[in-house]
């Protein structure tokens, strides 16, 4: 049933000029059959480039969103409307509008893990990579940022400027629990502990290295290391696996993301069949959020 289900998946692809962009916490069946597998701003930015008339974009809508401002000529299509996320929920334009009302002066630096609307009330946007630079090139001593209170911290502990950290949180990341992470240790003595900025600040005591998956990548090509703790959703272990074979890794906890988990080969197969759900914006709000994108682009070169 499977296998005729991915045929299908292809020949279809083929057929509408699709790509297929999964995020690294989908499930591996469906890492399995995309094109790229990658973090969401990197998606987003392959999305632009593809010469594809289509994107199915398998992943929560925050991200199909930014793929839609990234490339609003193709159809994007998020294949489970209901994939959304709880931390880019936890904001909306007029609570933003009053935190600004109230700091006047400060700029606001605003995750990409955010609704469009918000991107589009913001100076810019960053991403778990960049935020630390991206707050520190704006323009103002003061930044509003959200709306991740983790990753806010993260950057006001290495930052001299003003920083107003929004009070959300990924439900997911909070999941990494203290307890079992050092339990890997003591069995894994030699294995390095990654974790995720969204974790909170008692997990990063413990790491030995605090990054975007992205960065997680990119560390362990890098490192002398052979095994691997790895705090984040547990999907990136899967694509961890498939990128560096020769090492092990060790999944930190359950740290499970079921929003991240709705999307299956069916819904892409039907997604790609009726060419929909599209994921499309009031063109006045992606141009305000296509600018403060721009502007993590243009910071971060
Ligand atoms: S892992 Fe957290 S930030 Fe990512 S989609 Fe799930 S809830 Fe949202």
């Amino acid at each position: 049933m499977e296998e005729s289900v991915i045929r299908e998946i292809y020949k279809l692809k083929t057929e509408r000029n699709a790509v297929i962009l999964a995020h690294s916490y989908q499930p591996p069946e469906i890492q399995d059959i995309a094109d790229h597998v990658d973090d969401s701003l990197q998606l987003s930015r392959i999305a632009a480039s593809a010469d594809a008339s289509v994107i199915v974009f398998c992943g929560v809508r925050f991200m199909a969103e930014t793929a839609h401002i990234l490339a609003p000529d193709k159809t994007v299509l998020l294949p489970e409307p209901k994939a959304g996320c709880p931390l880019a929920d936890c904001i909306d334009v007029p609570s933003l509008r009053s935190i600004q009302a109230a700091f006047p002066n400060s700029l606001t630096v605003l995750y990409v893990n955010s609704p469009a609307e918000v991107k589009a009330e913001s100076y810019a946007c960053c991403t778990s990579a960049n935020a630390f630079e991206v707050v520190e090139s704006v323009p103002s001593d003061s930044v509003i940022f959200a709306p991740d209170r983790n990753l806010g911290m993260f950057i006001s502990r290495r930052s001299d400027k003003e920083i107003h950290v929004w009070n959300g949180a990924c439900r997911t990341h909070a999941l990494a629990d203290i307890q079992d992470i050092k339990k890997h240790i003591e069995e894994w003595p030699d294995a390095e502990l990654l974790v995720h900025p969204e974790t909170s600040p008692e997990i990063w005591e413990l790491a030995d290295a605090i990054l975007g998956t992205g960065g997680m990548i990119r560390h362990i090509g890098s490192s002398r290391a052979t095994r691997f703790i790895i705090g984040t959703e547990e999907g990136m272990v899967y694509k961890l696996k498939t990128l560096y074979p020769d090492r092990k890794f060790i999944a930190a906890g359950k740290i499970y993301c079921p929003n991240m988990k709705v999307t299956t080969l069916p819904k892409i197969l039907d997604s790609l069949r009726n060419l929909e759900p599209v994921v499309l914006l009031d063109p006045a709000i992606r141009e305000k959020a296509y600018a403060a994108v721009a502007r993590m682009t243009e910071i971060t070169g």
